[in-house]
């Protein structure tokens, strides 16, 4: 029986890992990949302090892993598949068994929202792409395709620029949501071309991506263009299959929480990008998980009482 078992490690999770932990708690974390989630994948982050000059995303999610071992926590490879939460011992069903705990903290993060596009799916793997750090790399010297118009985008499209000769940012409207510090470095890059007011209407291929059908929504005018690969960057959808009704989510899926991160279920806590929250930042999953386990440390307490 644990104390706490935090789903997903990702920032949120790692930092819930080490606070339940150093705190003395019984700690599982449970992971279905790598540790460090999505910001394991990025290539840079410059926004999380302490780092003046930036930090490999995989750098720092290996160090938070490390301390978060270091406190003693226990790291359980496993997929999530059910929940029953509702009794004051919390079962988690994964994979291969069933994990008990007296409190839980979901921190099973967002992953990348398909466009749902025709050949989308056909050329997942032989050109289309939502990780840039992961597959850039083969696109040295060609000439590749970013949809979206967020920090996502903005960033992974300057970052391709390392390795693609020319990089067309596609976006449905003249405004951005990313930071400005992106737009104007994506803007001050030599190689990188906006199409904007428009959308991507199919990934045009035979065994791999040769380009796309893109419709300017302003004019109508269809055109296509060439390209051997394309990242998409159209934001980001919870990953809730493991949900099933027993938390209380928003329209799109996510957790809704107190300002104590908690869910509707005693003993059960979110954090980080799983929750409906209006950003969505490492340094957000931080806080969040430290507060996730501060909380339940006060609810054990009062459980013993
Ligand atoms: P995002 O901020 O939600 O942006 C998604 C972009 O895709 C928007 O520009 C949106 O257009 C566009 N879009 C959505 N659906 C589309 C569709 N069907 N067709 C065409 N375009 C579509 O997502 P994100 O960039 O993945 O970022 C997710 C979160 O992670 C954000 O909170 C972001 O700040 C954070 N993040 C931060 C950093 C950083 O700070 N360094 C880096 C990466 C991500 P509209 O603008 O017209 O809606």
């Amino acid at each position: 029986m644990y104390d706490v078992l935090i789903i997903g490690a990702g920032p949120a999770g790692l930092t819930a890992g080490i606070y339940a932990a150093r705190g003395g708690l019984k700690t599982g974390i449970i992971e279905m990949g790598m540790p460090g989630g999505q910001a394991a994948s990025t290539e840079k982050i410059e926004n999380y302090p302490g780092f003046p000059e930036g930090i490999g995303g995989f750098e720092l999610m290996n160090k938070f892993h490390q301390q978060a071992e270091a406190y003693g926590a226990e790291f359980i490879f496993d997929e999530v598949q059910t929940l029953e939460l509702r009794h004051d011992v919390k079962k988690i069903h994964t994979d291969s068994r069933t994990l008990e705990s007296k409190a839980v903290i979901i921190a099973a993060g967002s992953k990348p929202r398909p466009l749902n596009v025709p050949g989308e799916e056909k050329f997942h793997g032989r050109g289309v792409s939502y990780c840039a750090t992961c597959d850039g790399a083969f696109f040295k010297g060609k000439q590749v395709i970013v949809v979206g118009g967020g920090d996502a985008a903005l960033e992974e499209g300057s970052y391709l620029t390392r390795f693609a000769e020319k990089v067309f940012i596609i976006h449905r409207r003249e405004g951005f949501r990313a930071a400005q510090i992106a737009v104007e470095r994506a803007k001050n890059n030599g190689k990188i071309q906006f199409v904007l007011n428009s959308v991507v209407e199919e990934i045009l291929g035979t065994d791999h991506v040769e380009g796309v059908k893109i419709r300017n929504v302003k004019t109508d005018e269809k055109t296509i263009l060439t390209a051997d690969g394309i990242f998409i960057y159209v934001g980001t959808e919870p990953n809730d299959k493991f949900l099933q009704g027993e938390i209380d989510v928003e329209n799109r899926g996510y957790i809704i929480t107190g300002n104590l991160l908690q869910t509707n279920i005693n003993g059960v806590y979110a954090a980080g990008d799983i929750r409906d929250t209006p950003l969505r930042q490492v340094a957000t999953a931080v806080g969040d998980g430290a507060l996730a386990a501060v909380e339940v440390e006060k609810y054990l307490a009062e459980l013993k009482d």
